[in-house]
């Protein structure tokens, strides 16, 4: 059974709006590190603050502080029956890190863990400026607004987490879903991996 899963894609893809839609169907606990690090910029920590810096202008936020937060969330009992990761790993450091959060934490529980499936949306960068703009104007996301910004996040995407991907291709996990289409038309396509 696929239990243990990463939701991968370029910005704009839809990860999160099918990732939502996936944890309802599975059942599983929904980890966007997007998700995490926006909840501590708009409450002003101290992780957001160092947080805003980067993602504002389109760029990961450094692993030291993204790989400790990942661990401290993926060392709560939910993740047991499965979870989806959501924006995370996102370079082949974070893979590798990923990697040993999980032996960790199985080893923890005495059933060892590792990602069982990585659903990979695919969208053209073209059809991705056009989304991102869109969605700077609907949600105001700080980081879709500027179209520099907007560059910067497909060039950290081909640059970083393109090979992130490849590595997971390396190991036969990697499910591709042509990301065009509907909402429904998209999570028709996914759905079907989990049958
Ligand atoms: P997202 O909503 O997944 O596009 O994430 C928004 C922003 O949060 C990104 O542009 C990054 O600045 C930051 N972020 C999210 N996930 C990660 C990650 N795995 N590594 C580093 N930065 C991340």
């Amino acid at each position: 059974m696929l239990k243990n899963i990463v939701i991968f894609g370029p910005p704009g893809a839809g990860k999160g709006t099918q990732a939502a839609k996936l944890i309802e169907l599975l059942k599983v606990p929904h980890i966007s590190t997007g998700d995490m690090f926006r909840y501590h910029i708009k409450n002003n920590t101290d992780l957001g603050k160092t947080a805003k810096e980067y993602s504002n202008a389109g760029k990961l936020v450094p692993d030291s502080v993204t790989i400790a937060m990942v661990k401290e969330r993926l060392a709560n009992p939910d993740v047991k029956g499965g979870f989806l990761l959501d924006g995370f790993p996102r370079s082949v450091p974070q893979a590798e890190a990923l990697e040993n959060i999980l032996i960790e934490v199985g080893a923890r529980c005495n059933a060892p863990l590792q990602i069982d499936c990585v659903v990979n949306i695919a969208v053209s960068d073209d059809e991705i400026r056009q989304r991102l703009a869109k969605r700077a104007t609907i949600e105001g996301r700080a980081d879709d607004a500027d179209p520099k910004v907007i560059q910067n996040r497909i060039d950290t995407y081909k640059n970083q987490s393109e090979p992130c991907l490849a590595y997971y291709r390396k190991k036969n996990i990697v499910r591709d879903v042509d990301g065009l289409g509907s909402i429904d038309d998209v999570f028709g396509r996914i759905k079907k991996i989990f049958a």
